[in-house]
């Protein structure tokens, strides 16, 4: 991914994580998380913005591995929103 992309990402996250529940807001370490993971989506835009949030890496761990769908879907309808192409439909 590109760091112009990541760093604009954060940037309009406020460099917080986006998890509306998270305990550490202002994470020493983040990340940017594909919303719609990369083996659902193909699209050739997946590495843009509306598709990526900031979030820390304890959060990033939890949807990853410890499969907590409640956030990963929260982040789907998220980017969804952000694209027009999905909420068209
Ligand atoms: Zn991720
Ligand atoms: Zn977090």
């Amino acid at each position: 991914m590109d760091d112009k992309v990541k760093e604009e990402v954060f940037d309009r996250d406020d460099w917080t994580c986006q998890n509306p529940e998270c305990e550490k807001k202002s994470p020493l370490e983040r990340t940017p998380h594909h919303c719609l993971f990369k083996s659902k989506y193909f699209g050739k835009d997946r590495d843009d913005p509306w598709n990526l949030v900031t979030i820390c890496m304890d959060c990033h761990y939890s949807i990853h591995f410890q499969g907590n769908q409640k956030l990963r879907y929260y982040f789907e309808k998220l980017a969804k929103k952000r694209n027009e192409k999905f909420s068209n439909r």
